[in-house]
């Protein structure tokens, strides 16, 4: 082949080229979406999870508050009885003895209403927490609305996109021999990111391989497309 004939080609095959790369890098962005998508629906649960949390942990602790109040009011009927038994007891010695039934029954009370009140201060921080987390929840799920519509607005962009790239690739395919066009796809095939490569000083400007004496001057001599042997892309001297 003549040096002419070759550059042609080389030319066709670099714009294919710059077309394939940019349809490779659409898709790529195509396949990311489902994952951002995803993401951004799992920050939202997350939210829904914290929220979820918080009410459920209130509940518990108001839970635990009534059945503390309940107890409360059953040592305050235990103390009423007892007073009223003082009423009927004559000896003295007796008197005592329900006096410290009594204040053991008032300890207790004490000791709950103490317990009690530290758990309604807890409650009520877990409210004023609770109201922040509705708050960034609704945040959330506002922005989450928006940056699904972006996305989907994103993707039919890319779609449309990808579309024109591939009917004018099929345009600029037309007219190149298709042994070159097949050695061309078999390598972008194979290597996913460049098929056609210049040098890289004397190395291969793909792998960077340093190339042997007669394969660059086959290259530079451009009266053929050569073959670099270590990674298989297709070699061009760029003038
Ligand atoms: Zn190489």
């Amino acid at each position: 082949m003549d040096k002419e004939t070759v550059r042609v080609i080389i030319d066709k095959l670099l714009i294919i080229q710059e077309r394939d790369c940019h349809i490779a890098r659409c898709q790529r962005e195509l396949s990311d979406i489902p994952n951002l998508k995803q993401n951004i629906e799992t920050k939202l649960n997350q939210h829904k999870a914290a929220l979820e949390k918080s009410k459920v942990t209130i509940k518990t602790r108001l839970a635990a508050v009534k059945e503390m109040e309940i107890e409360i009011e059953t040592f305050r009927q235990q103390i009423a009885k007892l007073r009223e038994q003082q009423f009927q007891i004559k000896s003295n010695e007796e008197f005592k003895v329900l006096n410290r039934e009594i204040a053991a029954l008032q300890e207790k009370i004490r000791g709950l209403e103490d317990t009690e009140i530290e758990l309604m201060e807890t409650v009520e921080q877990a409210q004023r927490e609770e109201n922040g987390l509705k708050l960034e929840s609704a945040k959330a799920e506002g922005t989450v609305q928006s940056e699904i519509k972006q996305l989907d607005d994103r993707r039919k962009s890319l779609e449309s996109e990808l579309q024109q790239l591939q009917t004018n690739r099929q345009g600029l395919v037309v007219g190149i021999a298709e042994n070159w066009l097949a050695r061309y796809n078999l390598v972008m095939e194979n290597r996913k990111d460049v098929a056609l490569v210049g040098l890289d000083g004397n190395a291969c400007g793909g792998c960077h391989m340093k190339l042997p004496p007669h394969v660059l001057q086959d290259i530079k001599r451009a009266n053929a497309i050569i073959t670099c042997s270590f990674c298989g892309r297709l070699l061009y001297w760029h003038t």
